[in-house]
């Protein structure tokens, strides 16, 4: 069996709609230093508050750090936690439903089958 390797085709999806991932207190720290800001002047700037969320703000239907010229994340290396997670989410593992209903969310999984995936969750066990 051929192993999957995980290839980002920048097609946005996962960076695009009119709410973002919730942010983790961790996140927002880290993302603050990463930019040189103050945490408050981070929150301002760039996200929203929605209930107990915390939210980055959306530009043009895409999360505010999502550079749409070259279509990838302007924080890459400090992005969120929810956003490195994307697109192996916990639930793609345990359910087949889940694991269809993203895939064909994420131009990443289109070649790989549910036998595949799961071949990959024991790789890593
Ligand atoms: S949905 Fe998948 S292929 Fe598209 S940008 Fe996100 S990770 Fe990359
Ligand atoms: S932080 Fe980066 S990866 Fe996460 S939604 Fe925004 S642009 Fe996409």
């Amino acid at each position: 069996m051929k192993v999957f390797k995980f290839e980002c085709k920048r097609c946005g999806f996962c960076c695009k709609g009119e709410s973002t991932i919730s942010l983790s207190e961790e996140d927002i720290s880290r993302i603050a230093n990463f930019l040189n800001l103050s945490k408050s002047d981070f929150l301002k700037k760039y996200t929203i508050k929605k209930g107990t969320r915390i939210e980055m703000k959306v530009k043009n239907g895409f999360c505010i750090f999502f550079d749409e010229k070259k279509r990838i994340c302007k924080i890459h290396p400090v992005k969120p936690e929810k956003c490195k997670e994307w697109p192996l989410v916990p639930a793609i593992f345990k359910d087949r439903e889940a694991f269809e209903i993203i895939k064909n969310s994420c131009k990443a999984l289109k070649d790989i089958s549910w036998e595949e995936l799961k071949f990959l969750k024991n790789l890593h066990k």
